[in-house]
């Protein structure tokens, strides 16, 4: 679970994981990253762990986003299936027993949760969203309609997630690109058990940025297209113009060579700053920084780490 600023909620909601699943008859352990909460989160997961012995828990550095602290979850986890679930109470554990006899069944290797209702939104939200998959799905080719990040993931599924480095990481898109056999488990989605959405209307922008640019060139090739579009236009009215001046009676036209100014103006700034965003992105990647930092961990250090993380541990005596 990515855990950021989930205090109120996080004890309440291990405490029922931990019943369904061991209801369930499933072995396992917890893996909680504080994704640089600002309120005593930590301090409450420190508490956890003496409550659960099977908690492990990391704490980045600062705030790296949630799909980061998903990717840190994910590298520290060594099951034979991984579930990722948000530590708001939006993720009901009540469908855990499924989806695990999904995956035990066998032939399954991922099991998405899919979501039959968004739950309780604003109308621009809701239009956003909606807007935002139709895109995405047009671009990437990949369906994501009522995706959420409630996933069971085998083994071999999350290491193929693993060998994917990106710095500019959409767990959602990466989880569907990876592939696999997968089945859809459906639920409706709760009221959040307490705190509140940290996701602002900029946020869901840069989120939404970050999906298209990491899965699609289409938007580049559209600036290629616009360009073709008006050289089109640039050779017909060119023969129209000189025509008229040729045959003498040219006239003023000035609102037209104002216009046109405008509108290829605004299309130069637009395809300059599409060209930019991929720009950004590839800076970002071959900076080749580490992904997330882990300032300090909770629980018996991994063997599997990755070198990188290894490296940056920062120990406290
Ligand atoms: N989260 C995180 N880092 C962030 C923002 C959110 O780890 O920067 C976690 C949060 O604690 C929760 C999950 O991601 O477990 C989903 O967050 P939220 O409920 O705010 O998103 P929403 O349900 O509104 O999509
Ligand atoms: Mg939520």
């Amino acid at each position: 679970m990515p855990v950021y600023c989930e205090s109120e909620g996080i004890a309440n909601l291990l405490a029922e994981v931990d019943r369904v699943l061991n209801d369930a008859g499933a072995k396992h352990e917890f893996i909680l990253i504080d994704d640089g909460s600002l309120d005593d989160t930590w301090m409450v997961l420190n508490e956890l762990a003496g409550e659960f012995p099977e908690l492990r828990a990391a704490r980045l550095s600062r705030n790296f986003g949630k799909d980061l602290a998903l990717c840190a979850g994910l590298e520290m986890a060594d099951g034979d299936a991984i579930i990722v679930m948000d530590a708001d109470g939006q993720h009901p554990p009540s469908i855990l027993p499924e989806m695990i006899a999904a995956w035990r069944g066998g032939g399954v290797d991922i099991v998405d949760a899919v979501k039959l209702d968004r739950g309780k939104e604003t109308v621009f939200s809701k239009i956003s969203a909606t807007l935002f998959y139709l895109i995405w799905n047009k671009l990437s080719g990949f369906e994501l309609r009522g995706a959420s990040d409630f996933k069971l993931i085998g083994r071999n599924a999350v290491d193929a997630y693993l060998t994917m480095q990106d710095r500019n990481v959409f767990f959602r898109g990466m989880t569907a690109w990876v592939g696999f056999r997968r089945k859809q488990v459906p639920f409706s989605v709760p009221a959040r058990s307490g705190g509140r959405t940290s996701w602002t209307t900029l946020r869901l922008l840069k989120f939404a940025l970050t999906g298209i640019t990491a899965f699609s060139a289409v938007p580049l090739q559209l600036v290629t297209l616009a360009g073709i579009v008006f050289l089109l236009f640039a050779i017909v009215f060119g023969l129209q113009t000189l025509y008229v001046y040729l045959s003498g009676q040219a006239m003023t036209g000035f609102s037209t060579v104002i216009l046109l100014l405008l509108i290829i103006g605004s299309l130069l700034m637009i395809s300059l700053g599409i060209i930019g965003e991929y720009i950004a992105r590839i800076y970002e990647e071959v900076k080749g920084r580490p992904r997330y930092i882990i300032a300090e961990k909770i629980g018996p250090s991994n063997a599997s780490l990755g070198f990188e993380q290894a490296e940056l541990h920062v120990t406290r005596d």
